[in-house]
Formats: structure tokens, sequence, C-alpha cells
């Protein structure tokens, strides 16, 4: 990667941020947020956050003092691990308490663990302050569009000030939002890594605006993964037969943007629950009842 000097010694043992350091370093993802405060038309809630993780089986849920657990147990048998992050299964930052706490109790017992965590954005400037304050060193941010009527085919609805928004309207104030909460964290000096979902026929042309607009704003890394649409997990707003971008198209979209910005290439969209390298997955070896046991 062309990674600025500055950035790589921040990310050097961050697997997500850093190729090299992916095949040495672990990362571990703690499910403790349920709720989420959009719909995605991509979304189904019977699996995890999609603007993360594949669809797949739905995470164990936890409570933030069973995450701190979980992690000092798993910190123990994989001392590789020095990345820990909220990404789910709803939306970090709809479920706020639960999610700080579990930063918490995690930064009081194991100071050495670095934070990350993912969100749709909705809710990031009246949080960033927070953030901050726990030292929370790396935000992601899912944004597929800058532009409201590109929004109205992602997203149906928004839940804001304790009322629905549609379409192009509810669009335009998450756009807003995760623009703003982007500038917050970049003044702040806190790490922004963005992830955009590359849906065929809907946002794939308008994502390299995107990548401009959010390299121009101090975003490090630009994430672009494909949409995965298959029968069993539901279809994209029930359009039958709106198919997920073939790998190719997905790279020549990743190589037009990478003129104007870094392109992460190793995302394996990992679940709300995943545990160990990235590309392994050792989630099944530390659930809740495993955990109570190795005391
Ligand atoms: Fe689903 Fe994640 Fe979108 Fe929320 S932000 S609707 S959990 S894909
Ligand atoms: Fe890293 Fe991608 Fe997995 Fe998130 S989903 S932990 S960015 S590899």
């Amino acid at each position: 990667t062309h990674l600025p000097e500055a950035i790589r010694e921040k990310v050097h043992n961050h697997p997500c941020y850093s190729e090299e350091a992916h095949h040495h370093y672990a990362r571990m993802h703690v499910a403790v947020a349920p709720a989420c405060n959009i719909q995605c038309h991509y979304c189904n809630r019977k699996y995890d956050c999609a603007n993360e993780s594949r669809p797949g089986v739905v995470s164990e849920l936890l409570s933030p003092t069973q995450a701190a657990k979980k992690v000092l147990a798993v910190a123990s048998q994989i001392p590789q691990m020095t990345v820990l992050g909220v990404a789910g299964p709803g939306d970090p930052l709809a479920n706020p308490e639960r999610t700080f706490e579990t930063f918490e109790e995690i930064a009081a017992k194991a100071p050495d663990i670095k934070l990350c965590l993912s969100t749709n954005g909705l809710n990031l400037p009246d949080n960033v302050d927070r953030i901050a304050a726990l030292n929370v060193d790396h935000v992601t941010i899912t944004i597929n569009c800058v532009d409201p009527e590109v929004g109205a085919e992602i997203y149906p609805w928004i839940f804001w000030n304790n009322r629905r928004i549609r379409g192009a309207k509810g669009a335009k104030i998450l756009i807003r939002q995760q623009q703003k909460g982007l500038e917050m964290l970049v003044e702040r000096g806190i790490l922004v890594k963005v992830n955009s979902v590359m849906i065929p026929g809907v946002n794939d042309a308008h994502l390299k605006e995107v990548s401009k607009i959010v390299k121009q704003k101090g975003a490090f890394l630009h994430n672009v993964m494909p949409l995965i649409a298959e029968a069993e997990h539901g279809t994209f707003y029930g359009v039958m037969g709106q198919r997920s971008p073939t790998a190719s198209d997905l790279q020549a979209l990743q190589d037009d943007c990478s003129g104007d910005m870094n392109m992460m290439r190793h995302c394996r969209q990992c679940r709300a629950d995943a545990v160990g390298l990235l590309g392994e997955d050792r989630g099944q070896e530390f659930t809740m009842d495993k955990i109570e046991h190795m005391e």
C-alpha cells in the first residue's frame, strides 16, 4: 500500500489496515449491538449487519460484561490479538450505551487492545466526542452514496428524531450525518476507513465519486465490498435477480478508484463475532458457554 508514514506507523499491527499485518495479527468482533436505525435494502435482519459482514448465521448477542470476559479469554489464548471491534449485528451507534460500556470495560481490563467500530454514520456526529474520549483509534463508516437520489434506491427509510423518514429525504439526512461525522473524526485525528457496498446498476457508477469525496475529507482507506445477493439470504428490496458484482467488476471498480485513493483489497467481510486472523474464524471456539468453562 501507499499509506503515508504516520498512518503506517499507527496501523502496522492492525490486520484490516495493513496487508502485511493481516498474516500476523488477529482481530475480534463482539456482537453487542442488536438494534439499527436505518433500513438498507440489502439488509436481512436475520443475519449480521451486511455493511461489515457476509450474510451468515446471526451472532450470539453478548452483554458488555460478557463481551469483556470474552475478549480477555481470547487474548489469553491468541496473543497476536491486537484489535477489538464492535461491528454489529446492527449498528453500534444505534446502541451507544452497550457499545461504549463494552469499550470502557475492555479499556479498563486490557488497555493494550486497540478499539474500533463500524457504523452507518447516522448517529456519528453526536458520538464523536465519546469515541475520542475512549481512545477509539479507527472508525469505519459505510458510505454507499453521496447523492440522495442514489440513496433513495438503497435506503427505504431512516429513523431520525423518533420518526421514520423515507426516500431521498431520509437519504439526504444520512449522507449529511456521514460526511459531518467523517470530518469531525478526521479533525480529532481518528483514522477513518470508508466501506462501500457495490450494488450493480444502483451505485456502481457512482462509487468513484464517493471515493474522491471521502479522500478529500481525509478518510485514509476505501474498501469497496461486493453486494452478496444470495437467494437464500433474501433479495435486494424484493427485486428478484439483483445480482452481485462479479470478481472482475469489483476489481475494475477498485482499480478505477485507486487513482484517487488507497484501496483495501483484503477485506474478508467478517461476521459480527469473528475471532482470529483475517480469513480464519475461530468464533466457535469462544462461545460464551465455552468461555464459562475455561475458568
Ligand atoms: Fe442492516 Fe447494517 Fe443496514 Fe442496519 S446498517 S439496515 S443492520 S445492513
Ligand atoms: Fe477487517 Fe473487513 Fe473483517 Fe472488518 S470485515 S474486520 S475490515 S477484514
